[in-house]
């Protein structure tokens, strides 16, 4: 097995902890949290991960400058601003929506990291991040694109050694729940499952995708993972679980259960979940918990992804205050 080059970006092993007291709180089963908030990077998150090995083939290609896109509050874009001056790079972001008259939460951070922001509206971002490469690239500035999400099967390798890194923390847990929305964590994990030999079922919330083809994108870049690791293994469909009940308002709409699942794991283990990504998804495994889908025998690992800088758009403030 050939593990893919990587950089030193994060904090790991990321901890592991117990969460008895909301447990408790739902009756629910034994539940773990992988504390993947806390990847030290810029306020931490799961683009953490992905960026260690994104930026060792940033390296390959002599890059001088990342370019990557997402929405105004991307955790990912924020992720790339901070890996990007670690490595001595500079970063552009293509940010879809309204430009703040004052920068807030994650778009702040960009500012502050000395990020170059453009601004575009979503129907034209595809387009606009094309521009800005080529200019980049006419300019002498050696850009290198980091994919949506950073959801490559080199980003993804992140999550199949963050696989290894639980197995070696000797962690058992029959379920890993957590929130997928491009499907990086989620390849990186499945294809770790099936290279590291790891037994608990992979289940991902989806955030703003409806189960079906998603389904079978998430497969496929998970096979990709094992043949960048030249250890290929039959991934298909049917390896992919994603649970698309609960995408609410739609990407980026907090909404009454979002509310709710922050509150709970404040108010229950002083844990911080963001509005956008770890508040669905836990809003999705306490609905599962109160539906009894897991057993009471069972243990749940919930994959904190990140994003909490989001919980400072005054937009979200307004809902969580209210
Ligand atoms: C990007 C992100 C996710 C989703 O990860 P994917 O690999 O894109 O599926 C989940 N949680 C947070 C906080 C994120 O920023």
């Amino acid at each position: 097995m050939k593990v893919p080059p990587r950089i030193k970006l994060a904090h790991l092993p990321t901890p592991v902890e117990e969460m008895p007291r909301l447990s408790a709180a739902l009756g629910g089963p034994r539940l773990l949290v992988k504390r993947d908030d806390q990847t030290g990077l810029a306020f931490g998150g799961n683009k953490t991960r992905k960026l260690e090995f994104l930026l060792a083939e940033a390296a390959l290609h002599s890059a001088k400058t990342l370019i990557t896109a997402g929405a105004i509050q991307s955790n990912h874009c924020r992720q790339t601003a901070a890996a990007a001056r670690k490595a001595g790079l500079d970063c552009i972001l293509v940010l879809s929506g309204e430009p703040p008259q004052v920068p807030e939460a994650n778009t702040y951070l960009d500012v502050l990291l000395g990020a170059e922001l453009v601004w575009t509206s979503l129907e034209q971002r595809g387009e606009i991040l094309n521009q800005t490469y080529l200019k980049a690239e006419a300019a002498g500035r050696e850009p290198f694109l980091i994919p949506y999400g950073g959801s490559s099967p080199v980003g993804a390798a992140g999550y199949a050694e963050a696989i290894r890194e639980l197995i070696e923390q000797g962690i058992a847990a029959d379920w890993i729940v957590f929130a997928t929305s491009s499907g990086g964590t989620q390849a990186g994990l499945v294809a770790g499952k099936a290279m590291y030999g790891f037994s608990g079922q992979v289940l991902g919330i989806s955030i703003d995708e409806e189960a079906g083809q998603f389904n079978a994108v998430i497969a496929k870049l998970a096979k990709d993972v094992t043949y960048l690791y030249e250890n290929v293994k039959n991934i298909t469909i049917d390896d992919i679980l994603v649970n698309a009940d609960y995408l609410g308002g739609g990407y980026a709409v907090m909404g009454a259960s979002e509310k709710e699942a922050i509150s709970l794991f404040a108010r229950h283990e002083a844990l911080l979940l963001d509005p956008v990504y770890t508040g669905r998804a836990a809003a999705g495994l306490i609905d599962l918990i109160r539906m009894r889908f897991f057993g009471p025998d069972e243990t749940v690992l919930f994959w904190h992804t990140g994003g909490q800088p989001a919980l400072f758009a005054e937009k979200y403030m307004r809902i969580a205050l209210a």
